[in-house]
């Protein structure tokens, strides 16, 4: 049997120069984004007020398939990359199974985590359009850390919302966000309208996601020279993660791999959009034929209990709308550690690819992923975050079915990210303090129920 080594980095020259656009390989298009008001697609001009010029051509562009890499977002891709392809021989030890693991791992950088690989293409659009500053919300903390960072690198002003309760209990992603020059305000305050509202009806609430992108999107669209900037379920992100599965399948391809299976977590479908990206191509352009499989978490079940249909991206109903698997935008997940997959909605690329039969999903329960995370600890010399674990959970199922089956299947998931902000959770699981919550079909009906009403369309 050939032996390949533990990780496989390429070189600088062998790193992508170009995004992969995985809509200008689809059959079908994903739903178009719609405006509220009226029911009508969302056009540039709309998105342009909102987002970065540059930014919401690439969310319209279905065709162009690939995208150069700005030079300058290449040189700081190069500070913290290519990230290592990395053949998890101990776990596959372990777990006495045929299977070959390998896994791509995108933790190697300040944040933690791959969200930097969109912060900074995010970040250079902004600059280049000459604008002031940027807005964004954050939950758990990555997505402001990443683009805080993102932001120090081009010079450039940012406010962070982020979620109360987050802001309480995670004091050290907001000293990071700080240390890169962020400014970080606890939502809902009252620096909007928005967060104004809310903190009159319940001045004691701990916030949610939903309610600080209100806040970020207002503050943007209040402030001249201001845009707001979404680290995940829009087009555009996942086209900028499109750097880890073109990197994972030059290294596979040189070691003369070719996956049987891809997984990754689902949270807004980042992650996974970008490492599914030249599998995914291979399925539908009829090339091959690899399983690709989706894992959420079993409280927030988005692609396996969730509708597809229209929805807004926020709690606030300010965004515009996105057709997509969705639990409804009323819906508030119960207390989970894994921050990043706490989202009601799913990108609308990823939901079209899993209706139309392209991918399949799989929830698992939180203490089911903590188990997995810590084996993966000892073995594998990384702490995963919470979010990354849920794939590494379903890596480990998939290896013990082929130790029953005997099937020597190529399995590779994408590990997003490390956990040293999440030790709160580890010690809750580690003192047998962890619960597992499942949704009742009643509750997700109650949410179900908040689903927008839109203008002209019949399901
Ligand atoms: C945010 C996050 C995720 C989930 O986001 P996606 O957009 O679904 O990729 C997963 N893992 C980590 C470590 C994260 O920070």
């Amino acid at each position: 049997m050939k032996k390949v080594p533990y990780r496989l980095y390429l070189t600088e020259d062998q790193m992508p120069k170009v995004w992969y656009n995985l809509r200008a390989d689809m059959p079908e298009q994903p739903d178009p984004l719609l405006n509220p008001a009226t029911g009508k697609p969302a056009t540039l001009e709309e998105l342009e007020q909102v987002f970065c010029t540059e930014l919401a051509k690439q969310e319209l562009d279905g065709k162009t398939r690939y995208f150069e890499i700005p030079e300058p977002v290449q040189e700081i891709y190069k500070q913290y990359r290519p990230s290592p392809l990395i053949r998890a021989y101990n776990l596959e030890k372990a777990l006495d199974t045929p299977a070959k693991i390998y896994y791509k791992f995108e933790g190697n950088n300040t944040c933690g985590s791959h969200k930097v690989n969109s912060a900074v293409a995010q970040a250079y659009y902004a600059k280049q359009q000459g604008l002031k500053g940027l807005t964004t919300e954050t939950g758990a903390g990555q997505w402001g850390s990443a683009l805080s960072e993102a932001c120090a690198y081009f010079g450039l002003p940012l406010t962070v919302y982020m979620v109360k309760v987050s802001y309480e209990q995670k004091p050290y992603r907001k000293a990071v966000m700080q240390t890169f020059g962020a400014e970080v305000i606890p939502s809902p305050s009252n620096t909007t309208n928005a967060g104004r509202a809310i903190l009159e009806k319940d001045p004691t609430t701990g916030g949610s996601l939903g309610c600080a992108i209100s806040e970020a999107v207002e503050k943007a669209v209040s402030t001249p020279g201001y845009r707001y900037v979404l680290g995940s379920v829009l087009n555009q992100v996942l086209l900028h993660q499109s750097i880890i599965g073109q990197e994972a399948r030059i290294a596979m391809d040189l070691l003369d791999e070719y996956p049987d299976v891809v997984i990754g977590c689902a949270g807004g479908g980042s992650n996974l959009g970008g490492l599914i990206g030249p599998y995914m191509r291979d399925k539908l352009t009829g090339k091959a034929n690899p399983r690709i499989v989706a894992v959420e978490p079993a409280s927030c079940p988005s692609l396996t209990r969730g509708k597809y249909a229209y929805d807004y991206c926020d709690t606030g109903r300010i965004t515009p709308l996105a057709r997509m698997y969705t639990l409804g935008c009323g819906f508030i997940p119960s207390a989970n550690h894994a921050g990043g997959l706490r989202y009601h909605g799913m990108s609308p690329i990823l939901s079209k690819l899993y209706h139309d039969g392209y991918m399949e999903a799989v929830s698992v329960e939180q203490t089911k992923v903590f188990e997995a995370a810590t084996m993966f600890a000892r073995l594998e010399t990384i702490l995963p975050a919470p979010e990354s674990a849920h794939a590494i959970r379903a890596a480990i199922d998939e290896a013990l079915r082929c130790k029953e089956s005997g099937e020597k299947k190529t399995i590779l998931f994408g590990l997003t990210g490390t956990g040293f902000f999440d030790m709160a959770a580890y010690t809750r699981f580690n003192e047998g303090n962890m619960q597992d919550y499942i949704p009742s079909d009643e509750e997700l009906q109650r949410s179900f129920d908040t689903l927008p009403e839109v203008p002209g369309l019949k399901d």
